[in-house]
């Protein structure tokens, strides 16, 4: 592990929605702010303005890891998860939020780590499930396995499936249940 600050979540609490991303790369590691680089640009102005149609400044946005992994970022050890574990925990306690977006593979492991289900970002992508769980409003809470943004930096391709996710993400938000999972 290496880091200049350690990236704390931001936003305002509580907070009707919640991001969830993995851990702070160079850019966010130097400015202690999360999603503030390369992928943080497009998730902010792209995926989340002009897909979702939320504003970021409605969102709480934090990372399952809060430190920069090393200087080739790659992906959070066990360990690592582990370590921050709680603070997540704690974080969604205070944020209360009512909607989740889990950015990539890792943070939706975590969330889903303790139940049943098959954890294939292909099959359970840019569906919403119900967590079961009331929130402050005292209504049910959702959660929607998103692909993360930096996938769309390097795989043009793949930014149209981002965008789908989050334009259904969006959707989850204003209510839409045509886009949670169903068993079928
Ligand atoms: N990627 C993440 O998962 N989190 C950040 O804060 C930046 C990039």
């Amino acid at each position: 592990m290496t880091r200049i600050n350690r990236v704390n979540g931001q936003g305002s609490i509580p907070c009707q929605i919640m991001l969830i991303g993995e851990a702070p790369g160079q850019t966010e590691d130097k400015k202690g702010i999360p999603f503030c680089g390369k992928s943080g640009s497009e998730l902010t102005y792209l995926y989340l303005e002009k897909c979702a149609n939320i504003g970021r400044q409605n969102v709480y946005i934090t990372n399952l890891v809060k430190c920069r992994t090393n200087d080739r970022d790659r992906d959070p050890s066990q360990g690592e998860i582990d370590a921050c574990s709680q603070l997540l925990v704690d974080e969604i306690y205070e944020v209360q939020p009512r909607f989740i977006g889990l950015i990539g593979r890792l943070s939706t492991q975590w969330f889903f780590k303790d139940r049943t289900m098959d954890i294939r970002m292909d099959k359970i992508h840019g569906f919403g499930y119900s967590t079961g769980i009331l929130v402050g409003s005292g209504k049910v809470g959702y959660v929607m396995p998103l692909y993360h943004p930096a996938y769309g930096l390097h795989n043009t391709p793949m930014m149209r499936h981002i965008m789908e996710d989050f334009r259904r993400f969006g959707r989850m938000v204003r209510g839409d249940e045509s886009v949670m999972w169903r068993a079928r």
